[in-house]
């Protein structure tokens, strides 16, 4: 079960900050699960009190095949009493299923929650959201509360808004990565006047900002930074790697290749570029993602790159 009486603030000491005239520390979103990602259990709070209130008893929802947002669905759907449906990029991942389970570690761990799978090729993905896939996904599953991909919709913002507490107000800068815009948007709503937050796109494209625009209406309190998604989404350095294994072995705090690992890495190299004014108390809010590390280190491993030590 989740628990984010577990999202503690600790502060960072890494040899990697080069400037010592700033204080860096993370709210720890990664510890409301053991395995699935802190931000997206969030997400999902007010969607499932929702699906509850419509009286719905099958969530279906959309990912890739290594999605932390698949994962928490199946978990938040195990934990609530829900059939939950994964409508899953790549077709070729039903031609042997048990093999696909033996080999991905987050369908697995979906499977083991409950959740059925629907493999559909890229083309029909693209299609997921028009009212024809709907209305297939309805004649063969019946009735059920649609959570989009990734999460977000109104009541995923809304969840985020509770990441930020009294407990968050003495930090001038708040940095989270961005994957489709809902998590920060939700901090951005609940920040206080004299913060700023800065989001880390951990992907390509220039989407983000009319998306965040539509969840945060007027605040103006925010700004992303392009510069570190290391290629694009899932795409990784070895140079994200090592970062992400050093970063472990001196602070005990495991980040994630895809999100978290790309965030503090910007947040580190900001810093010692001086980017933050003298004093600054920046917080960096760890939106977990663990779980997606051993799949990663599948494909990293197959392509003979430096891994993501575990231990
Ligand atoms: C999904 C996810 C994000 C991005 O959240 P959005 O609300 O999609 O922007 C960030 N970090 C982790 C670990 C995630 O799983």
């Amino acid at each position: 079960m989740p628990n984010i009486e577990k999202s503690i603030i600790e502060e960072v000491l890494f040899s990697g900050l080069k400037q010592k005239n700033s204080s860096l520390y993370i709210k720890r979103e990664d510890l409301i699960h053991p395995y699935v990602s802190g931000n997206k259990f969030r997400k999902l709070k007010y969607n499932i009190l929702e699906a509850q209130s419509q009286g719905k008893k099958t969530l279906v929802t959309f990912g890739g095949a290594y999605s932390n947002h698949i994962a928490a669905v199946a978990a938040a759907g195990k934990n609530n009493n829900f059939q939950t449906i994964g409508v899953i990029r790549g077709e070729e991942l039903a031609d042997n299923f048990e093999n696909t389970l033996e080999t991905n570690p987050t369908l697995r761990f979906a499977h083991n929650c409950g959740m059925k799978f629907k493999f559909v090729s890229r083309e029909e993905y693209r299609d997921k959201n028009s009212e024809r896939f709907i209305a297939n996904l309805k004649n063969e599953f019946g009735d059920f509360f649609l959570i989009p991909e990734g999460g977000t919709n109104e009541l995923a913002v809304k969840g985020c808004e509770e990441i930020l507490s009294s407990d968050t107000e003495q930090f001038d800068f708040i940095c989270v990565s961005v994957g489709t815009g809902g998590t920060i948007s939700g901090i951005i709503n609940s920040a206080k006047k004299h913060q700023e937050i800065i989001g880390f796109p951990a992907l390509k494209g220039d989407f983000l900002t009319d998306e965040i625009q539509k969840w945060t209406r007027k605040n103006s309190n925010w700004e992303l930074n392009t510069d570190f998604h290391f290629g694009g989404y899932a795409k990784t350095t070895d140079e994200l790697i090592e970062f992400i294994n050093n970063f472990k072995t001196e602070t005990k705090i495991q980040l994630d290749p895809i999100y978290t690992g790309k965030m503090v890495f910007g947040v580190v190299d900001l810093i010692n570029k001086n980017y933050f004014a003298e004093g600054s108390k920046i917080l960096l809010v760890h939106t977990g993602g663990i779980q997606g590390i051993e799949g990663m280190n599948t494909i990293l491993r197959k392509k003979n790159s430096l891994i993501i030590e575990r231990k």
